[in-house]
């Protein structure tokens, strides 16, 4: 037998932590790392943050998991908190991220498929994108690499390039349900859409009667400053799944509509065993208790400009290494002139700062949201000894 009983899918690093302490990973050989990738925008309290601790014990010796065959007062009351912060009517909770997408592109076609209109089931979606690995999301997705082996893709889904409006236009059709878009491509390199990318696809959706599903499963959450991205475009989607900060840890994810959208979820049309339970309830509750603030969401804001101002002067001294910074709030992006990937295994290996490369070239900073200057000062120290001694690749 030479397969690990773990699925060999991830090429697992060296690091193996076993603890977690505030911003810190401590590794099973007791090296302490600064996490600046906190589970990829998972871990947005830390990760020993009390009140999620203390909401999880609490809810562990009371209640763990019902069916949704029973009443839930606890999905309930954070569907309700959820319906209050945000554009949206109804909520579906599920147990990740794809999950969510899967059940933002049933919503959207089965709104158009409640009105009648069978032939409108295809989401125009972007080049680059991430939407997760489930075999609908693969298919969302334009990324070859993802669908190797996996063939047939669903279909309903049509690529065109991000920001590119036109491209939208010259590709809205008779079988157009909606458009699926991240407003800050996360995967693909820390990517925002433009003011009047987002402004345009909620006017073509108005006016051709579409579905305008947004993917704020990496930027929503506060963590671009305000508690979901859209609300900094001044539009609203009509649909959207939000996941990874929700649960700060714990798996939850949820697909938010609004009645008009949700036309067509009815009794028995969508389900999830796990889905909403008590647990996970209590961990999205705590969340939003401690995130779903202005003074926690000023807070993200004033931290992420700080550190973004300090990484445009120390990009300056790197010129070879580093093209620019982009992104909001604490999603963070350094766009590189070199491979973003060994750069984050030095960081790693030789600095213990963990970091997150993604598409375009760029490494990911994605720390948990409740860092202060201290992280700040510490990341800046290691990324700076990690910039001067990195072996810079051979150029030919
Ligand atoms: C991570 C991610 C997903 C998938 O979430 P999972 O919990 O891994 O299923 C979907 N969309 C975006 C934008 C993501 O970043």
């Amino acid at each position: 037998m030479s397969i690990s009983p773990l699925m060999p899918v991830y090429p697992r690093c060296d690091v193996r932590p076993v603890r977690g302490d505030h911003c810190h990973l401590i590794s099973e050989d007791g090296t302490r790392y600064l996490d600046f990738a906190a589970g990829i925008a998972v871990n947005l309290l830390g990760h020993s943050h009390p009140t999620l601790i203390g909401a999880l014990q609490k809810q562990a010796e009371t209640l763990m998991h019902v069916s949704n065959l029973y009443g839930s007062p606890q999905g309930e009351a954070l569907a309700q908190r959820l319906v209050d912060h945000t554009f949206a009517d109804t909520v579906f909770f599920t147990n990740s991220g794809a999950e969510a997408v899967e059940a933002a592109i049933k919503t959207a076609r089965a709104y158009h498929q409640h009105e009648g209109n069978e032939q409108r089931f295809e989401l125009i979606t972007f080049n680059n994108a991430f939407h997760g690995r489930t075999m609908a999301t693969i298919s969302a997705s334009s990324q070859e690499k993802m669908h190797k082996g996996f063939m047939p893709l669903l279909p309903g889904f049509k690529y065109v390039d991000f920001n590119d409006l036109e491209g939208v236009k010259a590709a809205i059709g008779p079988n157009t349900a909606g458009f699926l878009v991240e407003p800050i491509q996360g995967e693909g390199g820390i990517r925002p859409a433009t003011q009047e990318f987002m402004k345009g696809l909620r006017d073509l959706a108005d006016e051709h009667d579409l579905m305008l599903v947004l993917d704020e499963v990496q930027c929503g959450v506060a963590r671009t400053g305000t508690l979901y991205a859209y609300e900094q475009y001044g539009i609203e989607p009509d649909i959207m799944a939000t996941a990874k900060g929700i649960g700060g840890g714990f798996p939850l994810g949820a697909c938010l509509a609004t009645e008009k959208a949700a036309r067509g979820m009815g009794f028995g049309s969508h389900g999830s065993t796990y889905g909403g339970n008590p647990f996970a309830m209590a961990a999205g509750m705590a969340v939003l208790d401690t995130v779903a603030n202005d003074e926690f969401l000023g807070q993200v804001t004033a931290t992420g400009e700080r550190l973004r101002s300090r990484l445009e002067q120390f990009i300056g001294n790197y010129p070879e290494l580093f093209e620019g910074v982009r992104g909001k709030g604490l999603m963070l992006g350094l766009k590189m002139k070199v491979e973003p990937r060994p750069f984050m295994q030095h960081l790693r290996d030789k600095h213990q700062l963990l970091t997150v490369a993604a598409g375009d070239n760029t490494l990911r900073l994605l720390p948990p949201l409740i860092i202060g200057d201290a992280e700040i000062d510490e990341f800046f120290d290691k990324l700076s000894k990690g910039a001067n001694d990195y072996p810079m690749p051979e150029s030919d």
